[in-house]
């Protein structure tokens, strides 16, 4: 049976036996076929809600009206999903040694969940809540969601989603770590992010300008494809990464 783009499949393989450091970029793509749906675009969450929920002055304001749209995205939507082919191929090559670190734009948790365990989550997570008044965190399954909104039990300050909020910063020390990876990396794995989204969609050239070969698994050509990529595979992420796992891992 003849793989399409078989070749590019045998050049993607051959630059991750290569390469010492691979790190793996991932976006919004790879969590699509788990059945969470992306922010962008036609079928995307922000084609059916209004985005302004998760800006950190409108939080603050109306923390209720926010807390109705995080209950049923993230943990409605979020609570059901489960790791996909994809996340547990990137799971298996870092036990393999084969991949070092993966630097994910999600907050679902599947990464770690597929059991990779050198994950970065540039833009934190979805598993647990902070306290807006006195910064304490805790797991966002030991919530209650009945009653809007969540509440510190140790200050009574209104609990807000781990993750920056339109109008907040990445936090320096998940961006320093992101930064090293990528400025180590022989090989960027970039699968289904198409570099909409700054400051993290600027990696893979930070990672093409240190040396790194850049490698692309997307359903449709990116901003990367003809600028810093050097191999494009245009497949689904589950059958992108079986196939390219086969030839890394052959037997397995
Ligand atoms: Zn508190």
């Amino acid at each position: 049976m003849t793989i399409p783009g078989a070749e590019s499949y045998r050049q993607a393989a051959a630059i991750l036996r290569a390469s010492r450091h691979n790190v793996a970029f991932t976006g919004a793509g790879i969590s699509v076929e788990s059945g969470i749906p992306p922010f962008r675009g036609e079928d995307g969450l922000w084609a059916r809600h209004d985005p302004v929920f998760l800006d950190i002055d409108y939080f603050h304001e109306h923390p209720l009206e926010s807390w109705k749209e995080i209950r049923e995205i993230f943990y409605d939507f979020f609570g059901k999903a489960a790791p996909n082919e994809a996340h547990k191929q990137l799971a298996n090559l870092e036990c393999r040694g084969l991949l070092h670190s993966i630097i994910t734009q999600n907050i679902d948790n599947l990464h770690q969940e597929a059991g990779s365990r050198s994950v970065i989550e540039f833009h934190g997570t979805s598993q647990s809540l902070v306290c807006t008044r006195c910064g304490a965190t805790v797991r966002t399954d030991a919530v209650d969601v009945d009653m809007l909104p969540p509440r510190c039990s140790k200050c009574n300050g209104i609990l807000k989603p781990d993750f920056p909020f339109f109008g907040e910063p990445i936090a320096k020390a998940v961006h320093d770590r992101s930064l090293a990876e990528v400025e180590r990396a022989g090989a960027l794995l970039v699968i289904g992010t198409t570099g909409e989204i700054m400051p993290a969609s600027v990696f893979p050239l930070i990672a093409k300008s240190r040396g790194a070969k850049i490698v692309e698994i997307n359903v449709e050509e990116s901003k990367y494809t003809h600028t810093v990529t050097d191999v494009f595979i245009r497949d689904r992420a589950t059958v992108a990464m079986r196939t390219l796992c086969n030839l890394l891992c052959p037997g397995q």
